[in-house]
């Protein structure tokens, strides 16, 4: 199996608060939720990214609600005495998870965040647009994650995806999802986020596709075999 990956800022005056792991049977995306002035965090979205990233990779062993269970409690942990978790706008992430393990791969998504599984079957689009949950400082959060496994021999290939990654798809219509995976296939994913900042590009002003940021912060992670 070959996996690739693509991240690019959405911006030059600022750093991402996309991450992609990359683990021997672990792949994500996590999408840091952009800060309200005030979050009761003295760290912010980028620490909070970097700290959750590092806790699912320790905790990769386990199924991945149990993973990412595991990990919130941990990072939770390293700024419970510093700071106010209790807060609404405590700093919290988009994940979406692939685990490859025993024949089986495991997704979770928990947020805005993007799992495309194409099978032998079926083409599964796994995310949550509509309810703005997300990864914060509680762990119970995760059981309003969408997670499902399909049998690794009927898996083609996987994309993950942040959601300004995944709006080449379903903001722009730049392509159908099967088309984006071809697309990934056969130049990298890289090349999908270079064909959507194109189009953010021209319509700088975002007329044609009224959008809240021109162009967001895109990850995607790709895997076949
Ligand atoms: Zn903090």
């Amino acid at each position: 199996m070959r996996t690739q990956m693509a991240t690019e800022a959405g911006r030059t005056t600022a750093p991402s608060e996309d991450r992609a792991l990359v683990g021997p049977n672990l792949l994500a995306v996590l999408d840091g939720v952009t800060a309200k002035p005030q979050t009761g965090c003295e760290h912010g979205v980028g620490w909070f990214a970097d700290q959750l990233s590092a806790e699912i990779l320790r905790f990769a062993h386990l199924e991945p609600a149990g993973a990412l269970r595991e990990a919130i409690t941990q990072a939770a942990e390293l700024h419970s005495g510093t700071c106010d978790l209790d807060h609404p706008d405590s700093p919290s992430v988009a994940v979406a998870m692939v685990q490859i393990k025993d024949d089986v791969l495991r997704y979770l998504v928990l947020g805005d965040a993007t799992v495309v599984i194409d099978t032998k079957r079926e083409l599964l689009v796994v995310s949550d647009t509509q309810t703005n949950r997300t990864a914060g400082a509680k762990a119970a959060d995760v059981e309003h994650a969408l997670t499902g496994e399909v049998p690794l021999s009927d898996v083609r290939r996987v994309a993950i995806l942040s959601d300004g990654a995944a709006r080449a798809v379903d903001l722009f219509n730049l392509f159908d999802w099967r088309q984006a995976l071809e697309l990934m296939a056969a130049n990298g994913p890289d090349d999908l986020i270079r064909k959507m900042r194109a189009v953010e590009k021209e319509d700088a002003k975002a007329v044609e596709w009224p959008r809240k940021k021109i162009s967001d912060d895109a990850t995607v992670v790709y895997l076949d075999r």
